[in-house]
């Protein structure tokens, strides 16, 4: 077997060092890697660096997809600070017939003839070096050739994945956005347990100014009208139907986040997403910054309410069986003040005066928009429409019975 052992503080675990087990993985043809948490001292701040536990746990959320990476709590539970050279010993002692290689970045190798016994660690293993930024690779080619008096050192094709966990943790006491670059239950764990000194998020997910301000930056002034008027008309919505005003502003306000960016990012967006997707929305360009919306929102604003991520999610095709939120968003979206179609009025006051029925005027309104334009009907619009019609068929029946009764 080909092991590759990586240690480091992992403070938080972040997408480079994950890229780099991976690539290291791919390229040096390794049957497993263990990513080793390094046991940090007690007396640094405790702001900084979080404990051992929580470090090992982020580790584990992060290498739990891929069968490749496993975790060792080995240097955490040695009872001091250990060397790497402790380490290489260990899993050649727990592995004497296989071959060892000791993973790291491109700023290890480049320090890597002051470890303590270096020699020795390359008398026992390959090194194998990921590059960290761009335009190194001369520099670290001449390193590897220094040492290779020692010992075989392999670098890595890889294009580097530029960050660290020193900028990772400024930006989550900053109260900046972090999530882009860890995996995303690393970031909920963050979240959930405070770490880095995090609390902004919390305080900043429902502060509609600070909405504002990102969306004002991304969007067209068009856009960003359209966005604040959708998000009053929203709150009026939620104030009639006993709805969160400000859950629904919130929702309303955030609706287009993703609707001009260019193309392929937003198709980007949506296929990362875990959402079902229908065939036809995939196929329908001007459908995907709902979807994306809805994944930017949570990914990149840790949005969690399942209520808000479908109602951006579902305000341009709708769906059966929308949630009062929902239904709000995308009537919203369809009556704001910028609005100013033929028979908006008609939907304004269908849309406050029942919201079933103006659902279903707002459905079969967009059906036969897409239709008129030789388009492709979303199976969702489709089963949305039928779902709606259903009710009123049921009202009518109920209204029939009752007549029938007197
Ligand atoms: P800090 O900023 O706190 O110093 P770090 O991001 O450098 O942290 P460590 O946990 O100290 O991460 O690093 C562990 C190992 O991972 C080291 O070998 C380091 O070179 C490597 N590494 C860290 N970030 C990257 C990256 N973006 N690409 C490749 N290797 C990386």
């Amino acid at each position: 077997m080909r092991i590759g052992i990586f240690g480091g503080s992992f403070n938080p675990v972040h997408n480079g060092h994950i890229h780099l087990a991976k690539a290291a993985a791919e390229e040096f043809k390794l049957d497993k890697v263990y990513l080793v948490p390094s046991r940090i001292s007690p007396h640094r701040s405790s702001d900084e660096y979080v404990s051992g536990l929580d470090r090992l746990e982020m580790l584990r959320l992060a290498a739990a997809d891929d069968p490749l990476l496993e975790v060792s709590d080995f240097e955490l539970c040695a009872d001091r600070v250990s060397y790497s050279i402790y380490t290489v010993e260990h899993f050649r002692s727990a592995h004497p017939e296989d071959e060892l290689f000791l993973l790291v970045g491109s700023d290890m190798l480049l320090s890597f003839d002051s470890w303590f016994r270096f020699e020795d660690i390359l008398d026992e293993v390959t090194l194998c070096v990921v590059s960290r930024n761009d335009g190194d690779m001369k520099l670290l080619k001449k390193k590897a050739d220094e040492l290779g008096q020692y010992g075989e050192v392999l670098i890595s094709e890889s294009a580097p994945v530029v960050v660290s966990s020193t900028e990772i943790r400024k930006k989550i006491a900053k109260n900046k956005n972090f999530a882009c670059y860890l995996d995303e239950n690393v970031v909920q764990y963050i979240r959930s347990k405070g770490l880095y000194s995090y609390r902004g998020e919390a305080k900043l997910l429902f502060d509609p100014d600070e909405k504002k301000k990102f969306l004002k930056a991304r969007l067209s002034a068009k856009r960003y009208v359209h966005s604040l008027n959708v998000a009053a008309e929203c709150r009026k919505l939620a104030i009639k139907y006993g709805e969160d005003p400000d859950k629904a502003y919130f929702a309303g306000l955030l609706h287009d986040i993703c609707k001009e960016l260019p193309d392929d990012e937003q198709k980007a967006l949506v296929l990362k997403s875990s959402f079902t997707v229908c065939r036809e929305e995939l196929e329908t360009r001007s459908l995907w910054h709902a979807i994306a919306g809805a994944y930017f929102i949570k990914t990149e604003f840790g949005v969690e309410d399942i209520d808000i991520l479908n109602a951006v999610r579902f305000h341009t095709v709708g769906r059966a069986g929308m949630s009062r939120l929902e239904e709000i968003v995308y009537l919203g979206d369809l009556i704001s003040a910028d609005r100013d179609y033929k028979d908006v009025d008609r939907m304004r006051k269908l849309s406050y005066s029942s919201l079933n029925a103006a659902m279903l005027e707002a459905f079969a309104f967009s059906i036969k928009s897409v239709v008129k334009k030789g388009g492709l009907v979303p199976v969702c619009t489709a089963e949305g429409y039928n779902f709606y019609t259903r009710l009123q068929i049921e009202e009518k029946n109920k209204v029939s019975a009752k007549r029938g009764l007197k």
